[in-house]
């Protein structure tokens, strides 16, 4: 029989394109999502694309205990992918409040309800975030970790220490948990389908939704925050990673818990390209792409921006068989699809 992976937050950006590569590779998926800062669009994007009607969606809120525990008396979950947590980092730092809540509390309820239900496997959505301004670059697993510049960032930090400390407590007691934390560095692009992508609400905070908005016409001129970084043409160095390539690596994640391949009963893995994409860079690489001329400005830098960040992806080459395939190209057209095909749909 196969196995069975709850994506939770599995109707957002990164947990539909999950959604589609676990369903491709043949688990049975169980989607859970409040739609908090996703409409239901999403999952059926995945419905289309993998032509299954049949996949079991449950809106809940993983804050709600009860609502987490009905969902694991129901289905016999043996893994569970977490993504369902809040996200603008900007946001978080006037409302540290509701982060924290959010981020930890839904964490918490999962391994709590994995735990009562005779324990499972659990990915952990992390963020290259957590390596903070890296005075060594690429970053390995090894590079320590920087305090968090938001408390976004925090609760990735948090909840990575939370998942390793459960890993180590039920090693030892009947309901074992393992875990996985995967450290994403910039998700950007859509599926080749354009029937699922980035679909931000309001004002896009990050940089390649910006770029296809205002290629679009939906906004009006790009801010580029800082052209006077010490780095070759004065902007920031970012690791883009194409999000199907990220959820690829999610399965190759999955499938080594399964397969019994852990080294650890918790491994972390950074799932970048490990090559590094100026900001300026990808905007003249979508320039020539899409052939659309940019409306773009350079502005002075944004707080909390790190200069440069991109990953050594050797540790997941080697370990899970998985490599960020795509080229930069290759994911901007996706983007740029994606955006036209919501531009179609909202005449
Ligand atoms: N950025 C930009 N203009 C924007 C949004 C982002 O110049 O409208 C830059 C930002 O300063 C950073 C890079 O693009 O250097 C990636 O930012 P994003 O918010 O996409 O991801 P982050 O690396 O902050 O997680």
């Amino acid at each position: 029989m196969a196995k069975k992976v709850l994506v939770s937050g599995g109707a957002g950006y990164i947990g539909s394109h999950v959604t589609v590569e676990l369903i491709a590779a043949g688990y049975d998926v169980v989607v859970a999502d409040n739609m908090s800062n996703c409409d239901i669009s999403g999952f059926e994007g995945v419905k289309k694309i993998t032509g299954r009607e049949d996949i079991p969606f449950y809106e809940i809120d993983c804050c709600d205990f009860a609502s987490v525990d009905k969902l694991f008396t129901e289905h016999k979950i043996d893994a569970v992918i977490h993504f369902a947590a809040f996200k603008a980092v900007g946001e978080s730092v006037s409302e540290p409040i509701k982060y924290y809540y959010n981020n930890l509390v839904s964490f918490l309820n999962i391994l709590e309800v994995a735990k009562k239900h005779g324990g499972c496997n659990v990915l952990f959505s992390s963020s290259a975030t957590v390596y903070g301004e890296s005075k060594v670059l690429p970053v390995t697993e090894q590079t320590p970790r920087m305090p968090a510049m938001s408390p976004y960032g925090n609760t990735k930090t948090m909840c990575e220490d939370i998942l390793r400390d459960v890993v180590y407590a039920t090693s030892t007691q009947d309901a074992v948990i393992k875990g996985i934390a995967l450290r994403y560095f910039n998700p950007i692009g859509a599926h080749p389908s354009a029937l699922i992508g980035e679909l931000p609400r309001g004002v896009p905070n990050n940089l390649v939704p910006y770029i296809t908005q205002t290629a679009i016409g939906k906004r009006e001129c790009l801010s580029i925050f800082g052209n006077d970084y010490p780095t070759e043409d004065g902007t920031c160095l970012r690791d883009f990673i194409d999000v199907t390539d990220l959820a690829k690596a999610h399965v190759a994640a999955v499938a080594r818990m399964f397969g019994g391949k852990m080294k650890k009963g918790y491994e972390i893995f950074n799932v970048g390209t490990g090559r590094p994409v100026s900001v300026y860079e990808l905007v003249t690489k979508f320039e020539k792409v899409s052939g659309v001329k940019l409306n773009y400005k350079f502005v002075p830098r944004r707080e909390g921006d790190v200069m440069a960040l991109w990953a050594d992806p050797t540790f997941a080459n080697e370990e899970l068989g998985w490599k960020a395939e795509r080229t930069v190209e290759e994911t901007l057209a996706s983007a740029w699809a994606w955006e036209k095909y919501l531009a179609e749909k909202n005449k």
